[in-house]
C-alpha cells in the first residue's frame, strides 16, 4: 500500500536535507520519512529537534556507503521512494582531500541506487518508485560570461566536490538508461538560511561578525554566486519529486546574483540597521571584511536557467533575498552566542 510507504531522506541532519524533512513533514501531514544520515561533522539532529517526537518520523544513524545497513533500512521500512541529499559538500574541504568525497558522493549513491533497484524489482515497483538525487550548479563549472547553465550544459566540474557530484549524477542517470529507474535529478544554486554549518559563507560572515572577527573574502571579492533560499529550494524539490519526468533534471536557480563582497557588506548592514547592541566599539560589520588569499581554482560565476523548472511546474521563489538574509541573520543571531556552540 503506497500510503503506508516511506519517503527515505538521506542526509537529513544537514542543512537542506533538516530543513526539507520539516518542511515535507509540515505539508504533509501523514507522510512518513525515515532519515538516514552518518552524522559527520555538517550533520546535527540538534537541526531536527522539532519533529524527533513526530510519530511519522524516524531516525537511523548510519552511512549510506554501508550496504548491510542501507539493506537493513529497506527492509526494515517499506520505502517508496528516495531523496538523496547526503554528501560530502565543502568545496574547501574536497581540494584537501577528495576521499570521503567519492567514497560518500560517489559510492554512497552507487550503493543507494544498487539496493533500492534490487529491493524495488523484487517488490514489482522498479518503475513506480521515485530516486530522487539533490545536485548542485557546481557540476556546470564556472561562467565567465553572462550566459546562464541549463539542463543540457555540459558538465565541467572544476573542484573535487563538484567532479564528485558530477560523478553521482552520471551514475544514476546509467541506473534509469540500463534498469528503467524512475530518476530524477535536481541541481540548485547556492543555498542560503537557518541550519547552515558554519564553514559556508553566508553563516561565516555571520558568525566571525558577532565574534568580532575578520570576515574573510576570497581573492578580489568579485566571484559571483546565485543564492536561493532553503525554503523555495524546498517547495521546487517537492514539485520535482512529485511532478519532475523520470530521467530529466531539473535546475533550481532563485535568480539572486550577487558578488561575495557586496553581499558581505548587504550582511554588515543588516547587522548594522537590526542588531546595533551588537557592535560594541565597532563603527560598522563592515569593518571587519577583509580579502584572503583566493580559494584554487576558484570559480568565477555560476547561475542557473531554471526556465524548465518556472515552465513544467509553476515554481518560483517566494522569499526576497532581503528578506530571507534577515531571517538568516535573525536565526544565526538567535541560536549563537560565542559559548553555545
Ligand atoms: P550538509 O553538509 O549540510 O549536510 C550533509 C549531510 O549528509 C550531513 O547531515 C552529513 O552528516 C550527511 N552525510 C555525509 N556523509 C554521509 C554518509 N556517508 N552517509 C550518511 N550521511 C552522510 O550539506 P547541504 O548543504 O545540506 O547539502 C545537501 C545536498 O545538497 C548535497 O548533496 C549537496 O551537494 C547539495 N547542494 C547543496 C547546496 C548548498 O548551497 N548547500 C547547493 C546545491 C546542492
Amino acid at each position: 500500500n503506497k500510503s503506508d510507504s516511506y519517503l527515505l531522506v538521506t542526509g537529513g541532519a544537514g542543512f537542506i536535507g533538516s530543513n526539507f524533512i520539516k518542511y515535507y513533514l509540515s505539508q504533509y501531514p501523514h507522510a512518513k520519512v525515515v532519515n538516514v544520515d552518518k552524522l559527520t561533522y555538517a550533520g546535527s539532529t540538534f537541526n531536527l529537534e522539532s519533529v524527533a517526537d513526530h510519530p511519522n518520523y524516524h531516525f537511523v544513524h548510519a552511512d549510506i556507503t554501508d550496504e548491510k545497513a542501507v539493506d537493513r533500512i529497506f527492509n526494515d521500512y517499506p520505502i517508496g521512494g528516495v531523496i538523496n541529499f547526503a554528501a560530502e559538500s565543502h568545496v574547501d574541504r574536497s581540494i584537501e582531500d577528495a576521499s570521503s568525497f567519492v567514497n560518500t558522493n560517489v559510492m554512497g549513491t552507487m550503493v543507494l541506487l544498487q539496493i533500492a533497484r534490487k529491493v524495488w524489482t523484487e517488490q514489482g515497483i522498479l518503475k513506480a518508485a521515485r530516486f530522487h538525487h539533490i545536485s548542485t550548479d557546481e557540476v556546470y563549472g564556472s561562467l565567465d560570461n553572462d550566459e546562464k547553465f541549463h539542463e543540457q550544459t555540459p558538465y565541467d566540474p572544476r573542484n573535487p566536490y563538484s567532479a564528485s557530484k558530477a560523478g553521482a549524477n552520471l551514475l544514476v542517470k546509467s541506473f534509469g538508461y540500463t534498469y528503467g529507474m524512475n530518476i530524477v535529478i535536481s541541481s540548485s544554486s547556492n543555498n542560503y538560511g537557518p541550519s547552515q554549518h558554519e564553514e559556508k559563507l553566508i553563516p561565516t560572515i555571520i558568525s566571525n561578525a558577532l565574534r568580532h572577527n575578520p570576515i574573510p573574502i576570497y581573492g578580489d571579492g568579485k566571484n559571483i554566486r546565485e543564492w536561493l533560499y532553503v525554503e523555495d529550494h524546498c517547495r521546487a524539490l517537492d514539485l520535482i519529486f512529485h511532478q519532475g519526468q523520470s530521467m530529466e533534471s531539473y535546475n533550481i536557480g532563485g535568480g539572486n546574483e550577487l558578488k561575495n563582497i557586496d553581499l558581505a557588506v548587504k550582511i554588515c548592514e543588516i547587522l548594522d540597521n537590526n542588531y546595533p547592541d551588537r557592535k560594541g566599539s565597532l563603527n560598522s560589520f563592515k569593518d571587519l571584511i577583509t580579502y584572503t588569499e583566493d580559494r584554487l581554482g576558484h570559480d568565477r560565476r555560476y547561475a542557473v536557467d531554471d526556465r524548465k523548472l518556472r515552465g513544467a511546474m509553476g515554481w518560483q521563489p517566494v522569499v526576497a533575498m532581503e528578506n530571507g538574509l534577515e531571517e538568516t541573520v535573525e536565526w544565526y543571531v538567535n541560536q549563537w552566542t560565542p559559548t553555545s556552540r
